[in-house]
């Protein structure tokens, strides 16, 4: 069994399949040579950087790729339905990433509301923005999550034991026995903070006319995926002040962000990192290990 994880694994997993006599290559391949290299392998691993689009799975149909694993949640860089179609599986982590993301997401909150990632540009250039760096506490605020899965649901039981109202909108689920349910119109009209967690979206669900509707002064944040939020109406919305500051992991371009929205000083931003933490990696191993013994299991018994 040949391994490619084409976008690196956690170093338990891969000493696991290598005592297990499977071969691991962590190298990375971009696109032209991935496409060459493919054949030789029985399973692709990859994160978020690795393209699986209708180039790479026709120069591997036919050969020994039959599995596709996304270490973490959002398949939006697999096409799934034409790797199914051409008899690939494709398996992802979906639970390994939550807990993390949901403390990135915090970080951003307090970020951005006591001026910490501003504080550390201007400071290093020796300004002394004492007076102006007055923030507002969480303690008491409303937080609006919009899309209330594994990460949103994570979040809110953080949120709210930091004194936070949590109330959520979920296109798919309308209660919930602990937190309250909103019309997500009327999330947008009462949170002090909005914190988006769904699935990648084909056009915005966030653009100039959600910013309207939301208090003024409100802070959000995406974790999500770039392209959830429109980012020239976000970049509007933080000049005229309507968005007192924005949490961003996720950006419409990736990499290579539009230079407008990181360099805001309104913006507190993350290079794609909400799964980046030693115990996701870790435990995103853990689930890779479970989905690889299960696929050579299933392959031995068809053997038979
Ligand atoms: P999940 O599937 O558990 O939850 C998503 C929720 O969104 C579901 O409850 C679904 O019903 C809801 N939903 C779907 N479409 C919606 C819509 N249009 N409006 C409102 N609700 C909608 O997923 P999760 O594990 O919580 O992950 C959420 C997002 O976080 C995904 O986009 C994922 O790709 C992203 N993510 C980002 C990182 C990162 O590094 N920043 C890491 C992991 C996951």
């Amino acid at each position: 069994m040949k391994i490619l994880a084409n976008d690196g694994l956690d170093k338990k997993a891969v000493d696991f399949f290598n005592d297990n006599n499977m071969d691991v290559d962590t190298n990375h391949y971009e696109e032209e040579m991935l496409q060459t290299v493919i054949k030789y392998y029985d399973i692709l691993i990859i994160r978020s950087a690795t393209k699986v689009d209708r180039e790479l799975i026709d120069a591997a149909k036919g050969t020994n790729l039959k599995l596709v694993i996304r270490a973490g949640v959002g398949l939006d860089n697999i096409d799934v339905k034409y790797a199914q179609k051409n008899g690939i599986m494709v398996q992802n982590t979906p639970n390994a990433s939550s807990n993390s993301v949901a403390e990135l997401v915090l970080g951003h909150m307090f970020s951005l509301s006591r001026f910490i990632s501003i504080s550390n540009l201007t400071m290093r250039e020796g300004v002394w923005n004492k007076n102006i760096y007055t923030g507002v506490e969480l303690y008491g605020k409303t937080l609006g999550i919009i899309g209330f899965g594994r990460i949103g649901r994570a979040l809110a039981n953080k949120a709210e034991v930091l004194g936070m109202k949590v109330v959520f909108y979920d296109k798919f689920i309308d209660n919930d026995d602990k937190y309250k349910y909103h019309p997500f119109e009327e999330v947008l009209k009462e949170a002090e903070f909005i914190s988006l967690h769904v699935p990648s979206t084909d056009k915005p669900l966030i653009g100039k006319e959600e910013f309207g509707i939301m208090k003024d002064g409100v802070f959000i944040i995406n974790a999500a995926r770039g392209g959830v939020i429109d980012e020239e109406a976000l970049l509007v919305a933080l000049n005229s002040n309507k968005v007192a500051g924005a949490g961003l992991d996720v950006y419409e371009s990736e990499p290579g962000p539009n230079p407008e929205i990181c360099n805001h000083p309104k913006v507190s931003c993350t290079p794609h990192i909400g799964a980046a933490t030693e115990e996701a990696q870790k435990r995103i191993g853990e689930e890779i290990i479970d989905i690889v013994m299960n696929f050579t299991k299933q392959q031995k018994s068809i053997a038979i």
